[in-house]
């Protein structure tokens, strides 16, 4: 059984071809610059990886030439192996809490819901009908980024803001990157062998959330009513005291909008340093005596082990804390500075272990309070595997 699991954005196509034989990936790639000059497509398929200039007027145009070379590149031998196509959702607010076929009524639903993920949603939408009218019958499943974070309870969800607020407009925590946390949660249960564990997911990219886990459930999340919430991120601010919104708008004369997007797209990482919002940029030059990279450094890791700190009191205590995504993975000193930090809880790291770049090990000490452990994460894996289990129904 082949799979394809697809995240759409509005000028731009991702895609995983699965065998789900064996979940490996046959192929993958990436349509860009979808209805804008310049639009080309990636396919990295057996070791070699394919580039081309092509117009791609709609995402209709990519879809078809995706297929069309899937086939003329013999990574296929014809449509009918398609089995199902998995869409990533950012955006399901309360009505998913988990993945689903994808119907004429989810369609609508997700257009409904469209102002919760305004950059998001539509794009999807845009990848569902191209895959609808080029391959009809073919069923697809959509899931949702925020479905893993529907255990969360009222007390956990809910800002402390007029109630009716939640009531009228649905103003509460959504939280996002579930597809991931639920990957990390299962990942490491499965390896662990135990399904009853307290598990702190730290999901650090360029963007990056915390979630809080209970034998297998979502607890709480640092993401909120969007993703501009929790800790600081490459270029978003994470927490603030939206008070100095107003004032900030007065002395720069921008609109409320304006000043947003600079919260999610000047700040974090790239705001506070003034030089970068990747975390290798920012580690060089903190090497280099860079004031200005060591402060973003310093409080990058502080805002994740506040959020590591606040989960770890609401479980209880904590077995696991699991590190992934682009940093997560990746930096050595980001995740040895956070356990540095949380040293008080009996939280240690073994410094050889945690040399590692991109691969599943466990790096805390035999002496610490509790097992640490780089998960990379596999969201593609995630949405193909439910589409499998969905379309097997
Ligand atoms: P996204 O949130 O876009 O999915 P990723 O999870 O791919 O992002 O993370 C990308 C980020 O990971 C980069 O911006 C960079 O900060 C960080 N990163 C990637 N590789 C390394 C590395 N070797 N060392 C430190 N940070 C890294």
């Amino acid at each position: 059984m082949k799979i394809i699991a697809i995240n759409a954005g509005s000028s731009s196509l991702k895609f995983s071809l699965f065998d789900m034989t064996n979940m490996s990936v046959i192929a993958s790639g990436l349509f860009e610059r979808i209805g804008i000059d310049g639009s080309c497509y990636t396919i990295k398929y057996h070791n070699e990886a394919i580039k081309e200039k092509i117009e791609l007027n709609t995402h209709t145009d990519a879809v078809k030439i995706l297929l069309e070379k899937l086939i003329s590149l013999e990574i296929i031998s014809s449509l009918n192996e398609i089995s199902g196509v998995g869409h990533r959702i950012v955006q399901g607010k309360d009505l998913y809490s988990e993945s689903v076929l994808i119907t004429d009524e989810v369609i609508n639903n997700i257009d409904k819901i469209k102002e919760f993920a305004p950059l998001h949603n539509p794009a999807h939408l845009l990848g569902i009908r191209a895959f609808k009218e080029v391959l009809p019958n073919v069923p697809m499943v959509a899931v949702f980024d925020t479905a893993f974070h529907q255990t969360m309870d009222e007390e956990e969800y809910l800002y402390a803001v007029p109630y009716e607020w939640y009531q009228k407009y649905g103003v509460r925590k959504y939280g996002f990157h579930g597809t991931s946390h639920r990957y990390i949660t299962e990942t490491i249960s499965k390896h662990l062998g135990r399904n009853d564990l307290r598990i702190i997911s730290c999901h650090i990219g360029n963007g990056g959330s915390i979630t809080a886990i209970k034998d297998g459930k979502c607890v709480d999340t640092s993401m909120g009513f969007t993703p501009l919430a929790g800790i600081m991120m490459g270029t978003r601010s994470g927490d603030v005291d939206c008070s100095f919104i107003p004032y900030v708008m007065e002395q720069e004369g921008l609109n409320a909008s304006e000043v947003v997007d600079i919260l999610n797209k000047q700040s974090g990482l790239l705001g506070l340093s003034e030089t970068s919002s990747d975390m290798r940029d920012i580690i060089k030059a903190m090497d280099e005596g860079n004031e200005k990279c060591k402060l973003a450094f310093k409080k990058y890791v502080r805002m994740i082990t506040n959020y590591i700190a606040q989960y770890y009191v609401l479980l209880g205590g904590v077995d696991v804390i699991c590190f992934t995504a682009g940093v997560g993975e990746n930096s050595c000193p980001t995740r040895k500075a956070v356990c540095e930090n949380l040293a008080c809880l009996g939280i240690k790291i073994d410094d050889e272990a945690n040399q590692v770049m991109g691969e599943f090990k466990k790096i805390s000490s035999e002496d610490s309070s509790c097992l640490v452990y780089v998960v990379p994460t596999n969201e593609e894996l995630m949405i193909a595997l439910d589409t499998q289990k969905l379309i097997n129904n």
